[in-house]
């Protein structure tokens, strides 16, 4: 009985440190559902099968048959990537399996062959119909039962067969479950990154990106030594809109003109605020003529886009200031991007000046 305890002890153990490993692939995509891209589901279905060879390499050995916990990852590979990752978990173990048959003992492939379909098939076909929650892990679970059941009691004397089989459902219900268990909190915990690292680069007023990102944008910039360009914009006057209005007023504009100036640029660029009314884009292999070509087209947009506040439609100007990479630094491109900005609003406001 011990020895039976201690078998599925260790594959438990094998299972948890195995499925936080194969966890890591999926860090930046951690919702694995059925719909999910054809390439994940047969990774998630190669993991999933190889996890249960390691658990069978470790299985008891009794009676021409092994016995392991398997299904729990073939049954997770179905719960979570559907059909795809179930065939490909359940064909990958038959394979593997094969190549492990000793001395002809073909009873305990033939049994395996069967308590795969019997688990592979029912499981896919419910998953179509059942979400991925622990309710239906538990119907699978139940499956799991009665096939690998079915195959102990043919193949164990019956003063093994109920032993094992009460270690088994006690084992597999519950490992069943703290597997699931662990895997929703990795995902949990990569979705919470995730969804951290977006904060740390997110403007909160705007919605678009933060300081923090644009300089880590322009510091990739240097590196990548190609021609780019960076255009400032700023409100003019914004003082005036904030002691005429309101500060809440000032934010809407601020909120739109974020919008507006992301609606305006294409997807190659960042669009982000710099600062206060300031805000930055940067243009990665952009040519000279391109960069007045966007810059004067905002401008001129923004001259008569109809901002729509809580004291109502207001109007506004921007001036701009760029400057084009020209093998110089982007410490020295902003500096004169930021020079360029200061002459418009010198000569008038409304203005762009793209720094020679
Ligand atoms: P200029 O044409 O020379 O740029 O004049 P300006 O009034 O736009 O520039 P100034 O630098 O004098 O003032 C910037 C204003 O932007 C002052 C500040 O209250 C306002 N501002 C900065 N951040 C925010 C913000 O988050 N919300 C609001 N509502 N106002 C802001
Ligand atoms: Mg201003
Ligand atoms: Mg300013």
């Amino acid at each position: 009985m011990l020895t039976i305890i201690n078998s599925f002890f260790i594959n438990l153990c094998i299972l948890f440190t195995l499925f936080t490993i194969s966890f890591l692939p999926f860090r930046n995509r951690p919702r694995i559902t059925p719909q999910s891209p054809f390439k994940l589901r047969i990774l998630l279905g190669i993991q999933s099968g190889l996890i249960a060879l390691i658990l069978l390499a470790n299985a008891l050995h009794l009676e021409k048959i092994l016995i392991d916990l398997r299904s729990i990852p073939i049954m997770l590979a179905v719960l979570f990537g559907g059909w795809v990752s179930g065939v490909v978990a359940g064909m990958l173990f038959l394979i593997g399996r094969f190549f492990m048959i000793t001395d002809g003992e073909y009873v305990g492939f033939y049994l395996a062959i069967a308590t795969m379909v019997a688990l592979v098939l029912p499981t896919s076909l419910l998953r179509l119909k059942l979400d991925n929650t622990r309710n239906t892990l538990l119907v699978f679970t139940t499956i799991s039962v009665a096939a690998f059941g079915s195959a102990l009691y043919y193949a164990l004397p019956l003063e093994l067969f109920y032993p094992i089989l009460f270690v088994y459902i006690v084992v597999i219900y519950a490992g069943a479950c703290a597997a699931y268990r662990l895997l929703q909190e990795l995902r949990r915990h990569f979705e919470n990154v995730q969804h951290q690292q977006q904060l740390a680069r997110t403007d909160a007023l705007t919605g678009i990106a933060n300081r923090r990102l644009l300089n880590e944008a322009m510091a990739n910039l240097t590196v990548e030594a190609e021609a780019y360009a960076l255009i400032l914009v700023d409100i003019d006057h914004f003082k005036r809109v904030n002691d005429t209005y309101g500060h809440d007023v000032g934010d809407d504009v601020l909120r739109e003109l974020g919008m507006l100036l992301v609606t305006e640029s294409d997807d190659r660029h960042l669009v982000g605020r710099f600062g206060g009314e300031e805000f930055l884009i940067i243009m990665p292999n952009a040519q000279k003529d391109e960069v007045s070509r966007l810059a004067e087209s905002i401008r001129e947009k923004i001259s008569t886009f109809p901002f729509e506040t809580s004291a109502g439609t207001l109007h506004i100007t921007v001036s701009l200031g760029a400057c084009h990479s020209n093998d110089i630094e982007v410490d020295s491109v902003l500096k004169h991007a930021d020079e360029a900005l200061y002459h418009a609003k010198e000569s008038g406001r409304n203005r762009f000046i793209l720094a020679l």
